[in-house]
């Protein structure tokens, strides 16, 4: 069906997921619905950037995309760093064997509370404003330690081709590049430790060329505003926006000419401009999103009017992303399959959805599906990234879904 479905095996007709077929799957988590992430299918993920990445550049992942405490740990072996965007990531990652030092701490609205825990621990803190700068030299002068901190900056360009834009125009992400030098001045004042700059122009884009443009001009605007730093630039945190194939009509992201660039910069640019500076790129939903399944039992099939539905025992509150609700501009049907019949022939379209009371509850479109009837599983895949944590779990009060590591 789609190169989604091609990255699991299939064992006996079904779905595999770390080599378990999927009806045993369920039966080892004991309810469904569940999500399952294939360990070895990020590890293979993360084999694939780092072979086309210069080996100077670090590779961090951003835990929001997924910060399912088991993956974080198998994710801590595999990545350099992790960037975290709240106190309770910031605990699950420094939970892992990951060293305080690679951990970057983003995000706009950091509480008092959670500057301190960054600082108290040792991580990059990324200074989203010029209040946060504030909340940092007292939290350094409250816990008799220097803050190391790096400015999150937004900057003087917009990269197009993101499905989400977070850095260029008017933000409420990073401090904006014209008022970085004035900012930077107050950063010996305020007796923080200055390590670099922190650029993140878009997520979820599918242009190699559009990311080659971003990294370039981000190594150009760090190298001109760290001209008025306090001291050399140590780290510099590219951002990511590696974004991956969610319906039929997303070409997948070509890695090679990105590899190129990366190595172009490491050869020219950065030593120039930023010869002490540690590269580093962030990425989430591409790690870990399309290892990624959930797993939904039929409950019950109905026709109504000569349309054909599935109703599943999971939906939207689960898998909000699917249901074309996150963030989607024309709804389009996500990789779907009966996960139990995985290889058998389509019999016809049917509407697969949720067990929620409203019609935004939909999870597969008009899908040929094999035939497929109450009691047989259905997989929804990229659902590794933005799916239970991003899903609005609480609402019309079901139980709450697993989630496995195999
Ligand atoms: C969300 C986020 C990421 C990850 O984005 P993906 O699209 O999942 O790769 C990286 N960096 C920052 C600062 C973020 O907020």
């Amino acid at each position: 069906m789609t190169a989604a479905i091609g990255a699991f095996e299939r064992m006996d007709g079904r779905l595999a997921v770390g080599g378990i077929d999927v009806e045993r799957l369920a039966a080892r988590v004991g309810s469904t619905p569940f999500f399952a992430y294939d360990r070895a299918l990020v590890t293979q993920r993360v084999a694939e950037v780092r072979a086309v990445l210069p080996e100077r550049v670090h590779l961090h992942y951003a835990v929001k995309a997924n910060p399912m405490p088991a993956l974080l740990q198998h994710l801590s072996g595999l990545v350099d760093g992790f960037d975290v965007a709240s106190g309770i990531e910031l605990r699950n990652a420094l939970d892992t064997p990951t060293p305080a030092s690679r951990i970057g701490f983003a995000g706009p609205g950091k509480s008092e509370a959670e500057v301190c825990q960054a600082v108290a621990s040792g991580v990059v803190l990324e200074v989203e404003s010029e209040r946060e700068l504030v909340v940092a030299r007292d939290a350094s002068v409250a816990t008799g330690i220097a803050a190391r901190v790096a400015l999150r900056v937004n900057p003087d360009f917009t990269v197009r081709g993101s499905g989400m834009r977070l850095g260029g125009g008017p933000q409420q992400f990073g401090i904006d590049s014209e008022r970085v030098p004035t900012a930077l001045a107050t950063l010996s004042d305020y007796g923080l430790d200055f390590q670099g700059f922190h650029m993140f122009a878009g997520s979820q884009n599918l242009r190699h060329a559009d990311i080659c443009e971003a990294q370039r001009r981000t190594v150009e605007l760090a190298g001109r505003l760290g001209d008025a730093a306090p001291g050399p630039v140590r780290y510099l945190n590219l951002g990511g926006g590696f974004g991956i194939p969610y319906t039929d009509r997303d070409q997948p992201l070509d890695l090679g000419p990105i590899g190129e660039n990366l190595h172009e910069l490491m050869a020219g640019a950065v030593p120039k401009l930023l010869p002490q500076a540690q590269i580093v790129v962030e990425l989430g939903r591409y790690l870990v999103g399309e290892a990624g399944v959930y797993i939904t039992r039929v409950v019950d099939r109905k026709s109504s009017r000569c349309k054909t539905f599935l109703v599943v025992d999971g939906g939207m509150h689960h898998q909000l992303a699917a249901s074309g609700n996150f963030g989607q501009v024309i709804r389009r049907n996500f990789p779907i399959a009966v996960a139990n019949r995985i290889d058998a022939e389509p019999a016809g379209p049917v509407t697969v959805v949720g067990c929620l009371c409203t019609p935004l509850d939909l999870l597969g479109d008009n899908v040929e599906l094999p035939k497929a009837g109450i009691g047989d599983l259905i997989a929804l895949f990229q659902a590794g990234a933005y799916g239970l944590t991003a899903s609005p779990t609480a609402f019309l009060s079901h139980p709450a879904p697993l989630e496995v590591v195999v």
